[in-house]
């Protein structure tokens, strides 16, 4: 197992009462590098550190530590399904987090599906660059002009969003059906 691009991969992490990484599995390091584009992260070098250095926009941090609070507090799992696309490949993911003693929270991502891009290049070119793409977090959909959302990364091109002159910015947020769909696994 050299790259993270096959179905049946597990990662694996847990934080302590304060957010910070008590646990971390190889396979999160590697998964965090190749999505990350070439940080070195080794596992013993983010034990100690806050979740929330790894999780920065603004509205998923919001969103997985109300998880992390529902979690806690109810003492209950929480499971939902997320994507985690790479500029190659559609990741399907299954997320699973569990209660554990002292306010610590595992949590368990298994990659279900793995799919190969047919639009890898234009979604390579929205990886980088620097006009505004927002893209939801969870279901990997791109946002039009127009508050639509949509899987075909092509579609911000008809949209206008992106044109030859400027390169896209991506940033990363959570779409409305997303929202209410962790919403009412709470
Ligand atoms: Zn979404």
């Amino acid at each position: 197992m050299t790259n993270s691009n096959h179905a049946g991969l597990v990662v694996t992490y847990a934080i302590d009462h304060a957010d910070k990484l008590v646990n971390v599995n190889e396979e999160w390091t590697r998964f965090a590098q190749e999505n990350e584009g070439g940080t070195r992260l080794h596992p013993e070098s983010v034990i100690g550190q806050s979740l929330w250095t790894f999780v920065r926009e603004d509205t998923l941090q919001q969103l997985y530590q109300q998880l992390v609070t529902t979690v806690r507090q109810s003492h209950v799992q929480v499971n939902f399904d997320f994507r985690c696309d790479s500029p190659r490949f559609r990741r399907h993911m299954h997320m699973t987090m569990t209660p554990r003693e002292d306010n610590h929270v595992q949590f368990t991502s298994v990659t279900t599906r793995i799919e190969t891009r047919n639009d890898g290049l234009r979604a390579a070119a929205a990886f980088t660059g620097v006009t505004h793409v927002t893209r939801c977090s969870i279901c990997n959909l791109y946002k039009l002009s127009d508050g639509r959302w949509s899987e075909v990364a092509a579609a911000l091109d008809q949209d206008g969003l992106l044109n030859s002159n400027q390169r896209p910015r991506l940033i990363w947020g959570v779409c409305n059906p997303c929202k209410e769909r962790l919403a009412a696994t709470t």
